[in-house]
């Protein structure tokens, strides 16, 4: 059965679901989006994740067709129509089709569209033994240049820092910031645990608020552990005792392995696995 997508307040086919070639969210990457999961039939975070598309589309000056709470309600409509309980959600709002030109005055009917599908970001079996990731030349946006904190539908920079991780054979590329700081991965956040203290590079880093960051930071807090936002540079990367990766596709996942440096005894650590259990418990409330 064809997967119903939402477009514009009405669920259509998959193989309707289009758009129009002059819409600059194709022509310019000129939107936002949301990466979103519903487990056992609860979306997860909904409303921090509908507060964050607001807030990206408030910064690119574009209205969102629909009011915050009408756009919360569509998005657990097309998980419901489409008879899911755990899913990945992508929310996605274009500028519209336009005139061939960048003028935002141009363009109208913003596009609205919900797809309630399935994803999987990395291989099963590196749940287990960790990933091995490298850092990259492609330095994160420059926050005065496309702000990170925009979750906007212009990924390039995201996209050529993962070419360089794959062209060195991992699935995953560190990035640092125009500073040399430590930001983020190129769909996750990151997060180092020294000892007893569990540390995430700030806002100020240049970096996207994951929601599952925030998840994750609530979660180590709660646990008792020490946990701070810190500016880092790959030195404390290297010689951290674990590291790991968070984002709504990826979950949790450790990482072992940094720029060929074995992280810590190069087994998922035992703060990253308690976390872990603890977020997985998060979901299911
Ligand atoms: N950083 C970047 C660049 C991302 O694209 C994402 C989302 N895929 C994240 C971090 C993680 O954010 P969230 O936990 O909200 O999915």
């Amino acid at each position: 059965m064809s997967l119903k997508i939402y477009m514009n307040g009405e669920l259509v086919p998959k193989e309707e679901a289009k758009v129009s070639v002059y819409d600059h969210g194709l022509l310019y990457g000129d939107g936002v989006f949301e990466g979103i999961r519903a487990y056992s039939g609860k979306v997860f975070r909904l409303a921090e994740h509908v507060e964050r598309l607001y807030q990206s589309a408030r910064a690119i000056m574009l209205d969102i067709p629909i009011p915050a709470a009408q756009m919360a309600a569509d998005i657990e409509k097309t998980v419901k129509a489409n008879g899911f309980t755990d899913c990945y959600i992508r929310v996605v709002v274009t500028r519209g089709a336009g005139a061939l030109g960048l003028d935002i005055r141009k363009t109208s009917h913003p596009q609205v569209i919900i797809i309630a599908d399935m994803i999987q970001l990395y291989p099963p079996e590196l749940y287990e033994k960790g990933l091995d990731i490298v850092s990259v030349s492609t330095i994160r946006n420059h926050p005065n240049a496309l702000n990170p904190r925009i979750k906007s539908l212009n990924y390039l920079n995201n996209i050529l820092a993962k070419i360089e991780g794959q062209l060195a054979g991992c699935v995953e590329a560190l990035m640092v910031n125009h500073k040399g700081e430590v930001a983020e991965c190129t769909g996750d956040n990151i997060f180092i645990v020294r000892k007893k203290d569990v540390l995430t590079p700030p806002l100020d880093a240049g970096i996207l608020e994951g929601v599952t960051r925030n998840a994750v930071m609530e979660v180590a807090r709660k646990a008792g552990y020490a946990m701070s936002e810190r500016s880092m540079t790959r030195h404390d990367v290297y010689t951290a005792d674990e590291v790991f990766l968070t984002g709504t596709a990826a979950e949790v996942i450790p990482v072992v392995k940094v720029d060929n440096r074995l992280i810590g005894t190069g087994k998922p650590g035992p703060i990253f696995m308690d976390i872990k259990t603890r977020f997985e418990k998060i979901t299911r409330e």
